[in-house]
This record gives structure tokens, C-alpha cells and sequence, in this order.
């Protein structure tokens, strides 16, 4: 499959700016227009007068490791949303090309297409919430550059099937997976098949699991091409020095990312038997991920009760196929606690 004829044509001719960083990091640094005396703030022994590395090598090498690729195959952004956004704007000529969203699910994805004037073409997940290969073979043209799936998926909280998302890389079009709460999800991760399938582009983030969500670093990994385009077009410094170091440290402790990962996923089960037991949600769908979609009688009703007691979950009801639900992060169990409680006394 050629690639690069589904990159536009002006990104494909685009001459990406050339930074001093890219060049050399260290010598004497006298051509970035840099602070030479310093910066005004010490913080962790890092050069912070200094840009940081554009290229991004030593944790794109470690992320490479991690997820069992080269390092060419890997670009880090601004969070899960950057890479969402620099994917959009590689792929889609504004006006003309479209994308498929397989809806309900995250709305970036739909936010940055339609800043960019893409089309979109909402395709439903099927009643179990899973890909409608041929609503989609049916919707897909010509013009379709990129086809977002999000698995597990936000906010309905299921795996989508493996073998449906690689029979989606038959059809043409650039597939993306967001793999966001992958973590807390038994099945395996679809990255390793971005080597066999060049038109696969799987994301993670650092958000969910790792619970960094304060730093903003999300991936993607692909195939070298496609990631050397987003290099082309990202900004030049788009990781920042600080970001950087916090997540090379966050990466070396695997044992701390499987000891939260666990305990999440035990507090899961336990919220989920206690919302199961309430006579005011009629329906408990089973998760993959950190949170938990609910089927209530008055989802708004009930929103509104939660909020006037401090407690803030999200309000799906709108969102197709989605009436009457709530999405709900799993809590600490003191916090979930006070939530069932709040919904007892609602159900009163
Ligand atoms: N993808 C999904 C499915 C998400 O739910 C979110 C955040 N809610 C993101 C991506 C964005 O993640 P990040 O913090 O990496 O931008």
C-alpha cells in the first residue's frame, strides 16, 4: 500500500522548518538566540535556557523499547490530542477529504476534523457497542483519508474486535486506533501490527494509566513514513524540556504503572457490584477501561442531583445510541463510596 499517496499533496511538498536544536545539542550554543547566562529558574538540574530536543530521541527510543518498535516508528505529542490533530491535518485537504468517526465515541476526534473543515461521516457502533463493517464499507469513498477508532472505546467502555479493525486497513483509508485506556483492557495492544500494516496508526497516552494527564505527553506509533510527516508539520519544540524528563522518569517504573493498574481495576469491579445493586440504574455495561458507562432511568435528573452534591460525573444521554447514560471514572474507593451513597439516597 503507497502511503504517501494518501498524505496531501502540499504536506508531501511541504519544506518543514529547519531548527537549531535539530543540528546540535551540545557545544557552544550560540545559535538559537538562547539565554546564554542561564535561566531564572533552577529546577531539577535541567538546561531550561536551552530549547529541547526537537527530535524528541531519547524518549522516543525509550517509548520504542517499551512498545517492541524503532524509535522511526514512534512521534510524541502534546498529548493523544496533538497527535489526533497533526494526523488530521497530514492526511485531510481541507473541504474535500472526509473521515469516519464510529460513534458514540471520543469527540476530539471530531472537534479537530471540523476545525480543519473535513468532512466526517458518523458510522454507529452496532447495539454491542461494536464496528459496523458494512455500514462502513458502505459509507467509505474516495475522498475518506482516516478512519477513527478508539478501543477500548469512550465512553462505552468495550474492546472493539481486533479482526474487524484489521479488516478496516483492507478498505484504503488510514486507520487509527486509540488505544488511551488499552492498560486496563485484558486484551493486548494492537501496536505491533503497525509493522505488518503500514496504514495503521495505534495511539497511547500517559494520561490514563500512568496518571499523567497534568503533563501532556501522548504517542502514536506507525509506520516511519507517516511519522515522518507528522515530523514535518508538528511545531519545532512541541515537548517540553520538563514534560520530557517526568515522563523518562515515570517510564523506568514499570512496577508502580502495574501496582495502579491493578488497583483500579479491582476498584472497577467493586463499583460496578455496587451500581449493579441500585434500583435507580437499570443498566451496568461491563468495562475495559477506568470508567463505567450506566443506563439510568433520568440520567439528567440524576446528573444534576450528583452535581448539586459535589460529585461530577459526565452526561452521555445525548449521544447517539446512549440515552439516559452517564459515564463514570472509577474513584478512589472513599469516593466511590460517597458516590453510591449519593445515589441511594437519590433512589430514596
Ligand atoms: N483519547 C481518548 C479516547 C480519550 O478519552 C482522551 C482523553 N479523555 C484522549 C485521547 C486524550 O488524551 P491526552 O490526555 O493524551 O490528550
Amino acid at each position: 500500500m503507497n502511503i504517501e499517496s494518501l498524505i496531501r499533496t502540499n504536506i508531501r511538498a511541504l519544506k518543514p522548518y529547519h531548527s537549531a536544536r535539530q543540528d546540535f545539542l551540545s557545544g557552544i550554543l550560540l545559535d538559537a538566540n538562547e539565554n546564554s547566562f542561564g535561566s531564572t529558574l533552577a529546577l531539577d538540574g535541567l538546561s531550561l535556557n536551552r530549547y529541547p530536543d526537537p527530535y524528541q530521541r531519547e524518549l522516543r527510543t525509550v517509548l520504542a523499547n517499551i512498545n517492541d518498535v524503532a524509535s522511526e516508528n514512534v512521534f510524541v505529542g502534546v498529548g493523544s490530542d496533538e497527535v489526533i490533530d497533526l494526523l488530521v491535518r497530514v492526511f485531510c485537504e481541507p473541504k474535500l477529504d472526509s473521515a469516519i468517526l464510529l460513534e458514540p465515541t471520543y469527540g476530539m476526534y471530531r472537534v479537530a476534523a471540523s476545525i480543519q473543515d473535513i468532512q466526517i461521516h458518523s458510522c454507529l457502533l452496532t447495539d454491542k457497542f461494536q464496528i459496523d463493517l458494512d455500514a462502513v464499507k458502505k459509507t467509505i469513498d474516495a475522498t475518506t483519508k482516516l478512519i477513527f477508532c478508539c478501543s477500548p472505546n469512550n465512553p462505552t467502555a468495550n474492546i472493539l474486535c481486533s479482526e474487524d479493525i484489521l479488516e478496516l486497513c483492507t478498505l484504503g483509508a488510514m486507520v487509527i486506533v486509540d488505544e488511551a485506556y488499552i492498560d486496563f483492557a485484558q486484551s493486548p495492544s494492537m501496536g505491533k501490527q503497525i509493522l505488518t500494516h503500514p496504514n495503521l496508526v495505534v495511539m497511547r497516552t500517559l494520561s490514563k494509566a500512568w496518571g499523567l494527564a497534568g503533563i501532556r505527553l501522548g504517542y502514536c506509533v506507525a509506520d516511519p513514513i507517516v511519522i515522518s510527516f507528522m515530523m514535518k508539520v508538528k511545531a519545532p519544540y512541541n515537548i517540553n524540556a520538563l514534560t520530557s524528563r517526568a515522563a523518562l522518569q515515570a517510564l523506568r517504573k514499570g512496577e508502580e504503572l502495574h501496582r495502579t493498574i491493578d488497583a483500579i481495576i479491582k476498584e472497577r469491579e467493586w463499583l460496578s457490584a455496587q451500581l449493579k445493586a441500585l434500583p435507580c440504574i437499570e443498566h451496568v455495561f461491563p468495562s475495559n477501561a477506568n470508567f463505567i458507562l450506566v443506563r439510568c432511568k433520568n440520567a439528567t435528573a440524576l446528573y444534576k442531583y450528583l452535581v448539586s452534591e459535589e460529585i461530577i460525573v459526565r452526561n452521555r444521554s445525548t449521544e447517539p445510541l446512549l440515552q439516559n447514560c452517564l459515564r463514570i471514572t472509577v474513584g478512589t474507593r472513599q469516593e466511590n463510596e460517597q458516590l453510591i451513597s449519593a445515589i441511594k439516597e437519590y433512589c430514596a
